[in-house]
Formats: structure tokens, sequence, C-alpha cells
């Protein structure tokens, strides 16, 4: 996959060739995963509630995806949502983002993922065979028990795989292939578009950003 990733962007990556190549990579993983079951559905957020590391084209494509979708109003509405979450949960892990339930400020009212069509290959990676488990294991409560949930090792195999596979392409034809959290790597493509022309020409975002 990685040959395909540097073929792809080696003869100079525009926003929409990195759009196209993110596409295509989880696609290839989920045609390695039809037909594998689990129990996740729209509308069942337990595990939304996680930390999600996103590598910086990912960001961009959901900033950038955003962008074409909500209007002014929204777009600043949400902007606001992520830099509250920044300050409150940037220095949280899983357990006391469980405890505080502190869920991705992407996530719609209704329990659904907003950028559905092109969230993260982590959050592609992760399915529950089984949503009661999700349920006890993301409850907000202090225990030494330890919360298992049944899930589909092969399916985050291959999704860490192609996650692996486009930060080597990216490595390899010079772009930043850092990972950053979620909601910082949005905001900041979304309060500096600039961001993206700069990725691009395969200069390194402020180390602020990871701060
Ligand atoms: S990006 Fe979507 S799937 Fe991933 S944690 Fe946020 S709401 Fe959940």
């Amino acid at each position: 996959m990685t040959e395909r990733i540097v073929e792809a962007l080696g003869t100079g990556a525009d926003a929409a060739t990195v759009v196209h190549m993110l596409a295509a990579s989880a696609d290839a993983a989920q045609n390695l995963c039809i037909d594998r079951p689990y129990a996740c559905a729209a509308g069942c957020p337990h595990c939304c509630v996680l930390n999600v590391a996103v590598l910086l084209p990912e960001a961009m494509t959901i900033a950038l995806w955003l962008r074409e979708r909500l209007c002014a109003e929204e777009l600043a509405g949400l902007q606001k949502r992520l830099a509250t979450h920044r300050s409150w949960a940037r220095w949280m892990d899983d357990d006391e983002r469980i405890l505080k339930q502190m869920s991705c400020p992407l996530l719609d009212p209704y329990g659904g993922c907003s950028v559905h069509p092109v969230r993260p290959l982590a959050c592609r990676a992760i399915t529950s065979l089984d949503s009661q488990s999700c349920k006890d294991a993301f409850r907000p409560t202090v225990t030494d028990e330890d919360r298992l949930v049944p899930a589909d090792l092969f399916r985050k195999a291959v999704f860490d795989a192609a996650f692996t596979a486009v930060a080597s392409g990216l490595r390899q034809v010079g772009l930043d292939d850092r990972s950053i959290e979620l909601g910082t790597g949005v905001l900041a493509f979304l309060e500096h578009p600039e961001f993206m022309e700069r990725f691009l020409a395969g200069e390194r975002l402020p180390q602020a950003l990871w701060l």
C-alpha cells in the first residue's frame, strides 16, 4: 500500500490528491474486512470518548469536508466546541475522559459521527462485537475490575497497517508524518486554512500544536 501512496503523492500533492489517497487507503482496508461481523451502529457512541490520534492529512481532510458543508455560523460554533474540548481534554488519558464523559466534539446530538464519511482510520479500526460490553466498559465509574470489550482484532490490525502505510508514504515524499490529537488537528486546519498549503509544501506545522 505504501508504494501506491508514494506514487499518488510523489508528483506534488494537492489537497484533492491527499483526500483521494486517504479515501483509497480506507477503502482498501475496508475491502479486507468485508462481511466481518460487528455490533457498532449509528447512535451507539460509547467508544467515542477515547483519545484519537490522526495523521495531519486526516485532520486536513476532515476540516475541508466540514468547510464544504457547514455555514459560517455552524463552523464558528464547532470551532468553539473544539477549542473548549482541547482546553479541557488535552492532558486527559482515556480513563479520565471516560470518567468525565468527555466525548469527541465531532459526535452529533444523536450519537452519530458527524464526519462519518471521512472519519479517522483509528476510528474505523475499532469495532465491538457486543454493544452491552461497550456500555459497561465506558460507564463513568471508578473500578479495579477489567472492563473488556470483545473486538475484531483482525480489523484493528488491518486499519492500523493502513495508518502506518500512509505515515510511511508521507515520510517518503517529504511530508510531515506526525500524528496529532484529532480535535487539535481539525481545529488547527479550520482556524488556519494556510496550514494546508504549508503542509503540502513539506513544511512542519508549529510545534505548539503538540504542547
Ligand atoms: S471522529 Fe467520529 S467516530 Fe471518531 S471519535 Fe469522533 S465521533 Fe467517534
